[in-house]
């Protein structure tokens, strides 16, 4: 159990293509606990691993609903209706920006024992779901985001 350091925006590691995962070995077992620890750590809801600087498809969501969520190899199989609100990244620290995103996402991905399953998400699951996986193809929720970016201080006048 370890805290890693996360990386920001203008290193390399988060503008890759992440590579699958064939097995979780104890390697990948101990990045996932360090994700977990980073996150909390950081108080993100959602961390992927590219965040850490290693390109793997692996992200770890806990949006304080009593079910934190690892998903490995992490696929989005269907998208219905929409959101728009602002949304914040711990690679990107003291911004926000608002970005519209699906209302509702089914996410296939493979668990700690990679078994498959499915999450059916709506509202802020959704959009973390979403963001975290746009990291693991090297997107930022910085491309996105509709009128650039804000200072998180300006925002909480
Ligand atoms: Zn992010």
């Amino acid at each position: 159990m370890a805290i890693r350091k996360i990386r920001t925006m203008g290193e390399d590691c988060l503008r890759k293509k992440c590579k699958e995962i064939r097995e979780v070995t104890p390697k990948i077992q101990e990045l996932i606990d360090d994700m977990y620890d980073t996150m909390y750590d950081a108080m993100g809801v959602g961390l992927a691993a590219p965040q850490v600087g290693i390109l793997k498809r692996l992200v770890v969501i806990d949006v304080q609903d009593g079910n934190p969520l690892t998903l490995i190899n992490p696929e989005i199989i269907y998208r219905g209706g929409s959101q728009t609100d602002d949304e914040g990244c711990l690679s990107i620290p003291g911004k926000r920006g608002t970005v519209t995103r699906p209302m509702y996402v089914h996410c296939r991905a493979f668990d700690e024992d990679m078994n498959e399953f499915v999450v059916e998400a709506e509202g802020l699951l959704a959009r973390c779901i979403c963001h975290e996986l746009d990291h693991l193809d090297g997107v930022l929720y910085a491309d996105k985001a509709e009128g650039g970016l804000k200072n998180v201080e300006e925002d909480e006048e």
